[in-house]
């Protein structure tokens, strides 16, 4: 039970941040926040993230390119253009080196206003921190884990951000309904939205990707929004303007 509990306790916290920081922050500005709160979040996404914590800057520039190439060879992380699963993760995971590193010439266009904290990136995104991280969750099992067969959650917990990673963007270009059709593969992978903090939303986010709102249709739900309204409400964050409350 233990183990259980951790698990999707790291599973929504390492999401939310995931959502609310590098996807709707840094890749689409959906809102504005101090210098001081962008450095609050980074910590945040490290202690959510751990061993799987990615850099905000160099993610956001992925999605951007995943949005401006959505379904064609030079997108990120196309499922159509990688045989399976384990090829999407591994592209995927090339791709996002190649922009961290810098040896992907990324277009101007696609940099722009993104969170950058390069120091903290130095000690958070490194090969050091990733086993500290692992020795930590090995801990955390061997003092909650009642049998053995418990310990087989351990690699998910380590590679907790691909696996999310993977849900959304396989999943999402794959299976669902859409609201909106024919533009692209996007779909909404779920009518109420209670994994993914309303990122299960992906047609409607394709559609209207500037929009703080995933959530559309009268059933949908999305909790990230509720969160972003909170933290606004609270001047944490500030909502950009053209966000639409609307409902259809
Ligand atoms: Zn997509
Ligand atoms: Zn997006």
């Amino acid at each position: 039970m233990g183990i259980l509990i951790f698990f999707v306790l790291h599973w929504y916290f390492s999401l939310f941040f995931q959502s609310f920081f590098h996807h709707r922050y840094a890749a689409h500005g959906m809102f504005t926040m101090s210098k001081t709160w962008e450095k609050v979040f980074y910590v945040c996404c490290f202690v959510t993230q751990g061993s799987s914590y990615i850099s905000a800057t160099a993610y956001g520039m992925m999605h951007r390119l995943h949005h401006a190439h959505t379904d064609t060879e030079h997108d990120p992380h196309s499922p159509h253009y990688s045989d399976n699963i384990a090829l999407l993760l591994l592209k995927t995971r090339n791709s996002y080196n190649d922009i961290f590193k810098g040896e992907h010439d990324v277009k101007q266009k696609f940099k722009k206003d993104l969170p950058v904290w390069d120091a903290f990136d130095k000690v958070a995104h490194n090969w050091i921190a990733r086993v500290v991280w692992g020795a930590i969750y090995l801990a955390i099992y061997c003092w909650l884990a009642t049998a053995w067969w418990q310990f087989l959650f351990l690699p998910l917990t380590f590679a907790m951000g691909a696996l999310q990673g993977l849900a959304v963007n396989w999943w999402a270009h794959r299976f669902g309904y859409e609201s909106y059709k024919g533009a692209d593969t996007s779909k909404n992978i779920l009518p109420v939205d209670f994994l993914f903090w309303g990122e299960a939303y992906h047609n409607n986010h394709h559609k209207f990707p500037g929009r703080a709102n995933n959530a559309i249709k009268w059933f949908e739900f999305d909790a990230g929004y509720q969160v972003m309204r909170l933290f606004d409400f609270m001047h944490i964050i500030k909502l950009k303007p053209n966000v639409s409350f609307a409902k259809i």
